[in-house]
């Protein structure tokens, strides 16, 4: 399942081929994804020009010259794929099984969402009531933004029963944080994930808030260095292998130096939690 890291990869992996170009038609081979596509779907979206391709959580949000902007969620096992126009020829990708969408932009590229188990969504609705979207009204700030630090995480924890991890996981707190950034986060932090959210101390937050930062930081970066080779590849954004340090690692030793512990794994309101014992507490 795409996380944060991801989706920011896929993003800047499109930016360069969508930004400024129009959509010049849209193939939609279905009525729906997870829910329907909305109304007009097709001719609200036919040529316009697209402006800006945006994140925000995992959702990423196109905004489209008539004043619309376009939301797409990738879902559990959704791809965006992207084929450049070949120079010299007039060649249309072949289609795929599962391609549900199909733009094809004013300079011959296409961009194909496909997604085999369909929990991928999109909608269409005014950039200027993004407040009030359903979807993104109640998101918290963005763990890789300047409004999320240890000052707001420990605002945010305080009082609370829950564990650390679902905290981690709400994002009404945090928007975005998936189950794999959140086990990575809390070893890198030495923090145990079930912890009581409300009763960690002011020094631990701290290098929780960094740690968040930086296993995201670096998972982005990780994925930029796969855009390069996806351009020598052809075609599919947005996953990419990348190493953990507790996340699958089940049974594996702790890769904490003299730590020697090994690395466990629980259930916590239905998610797998992936951490050590030993070493954090
Ligand atoms: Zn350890």
């Amino acid at each position: 399942m795409p996380e944060l890291p991801e989706v920011e990869t896929v993003r800047r992996g499109l930016c360069p081929a969508v930004e400024g170009r129009v959509v010049e038609s849209l193939t939609i081979n279905r009525p729906d994804l997870r829910w329907p596509f909305p109304e007009g779907f097709a001719r609200r979206i036919e040529g316009r020009r697209v402006l800006r391709l945006r994140r925000s959580a995992k959702y990423l949000l196109a905004d489209l010259s008539s004043g619309e902007t376009l939301l797409m969620h990738l879902g559990m096992s959704g791809r965006l794929l992207l084929h450049p126009p070949l120079p010299g020829k007039i060649v249309e990708a072949p289609a795929q099984k599962h391609d549900h969408v199909k733009f094809k932009l004013d300079d011959g590229t296409e961009v194909v969402f496909n997604d085999p188990r369909r929990f991928g969504s999109m909608d269409l609705y005014s950039t200027a009531s993004e407040s009030q979207h359903w979807l993104l009204r109640n998101l918290g700030p963005e763990p890789i933004g300047n409004s999320f630090n240890a000052c707001y995480l420990s605002e945010c924890l305080a009082g609370r029963r829950v564990t650390i991890k679902s905290a981690l996981l709400d994002q009404r707190l945090i928007a975005g944080l998936g189950n794999i950034y959140a086990c990575e986060a809390l070893w890198a932090a030495r923090i145990s994930p079930a912890a009581r959210a409300g009763r960690i101390s002011t020094l631990r937050i701290e290098r929780l808030a960094t740690a968040i930062k930086s296993v995201l930081a670096e998972a982005i970066a990780a994925g930029g260095s796969t855009l390069r080779d996806f351009r020598h590849a052809g075609g599919e954004l947005g996953y990419f292998q990348h190493r953990f340090k507790a996340y699958g690692r089940q049974g594996e030793a702790c890769m904490r130096d003299q730590c020697s512990g090994v690395i466990d794994r629980i259930s916590q309101s239905g998610r797998s939690t992936f951490y050590c014992r030993r070493c954090q507490r």
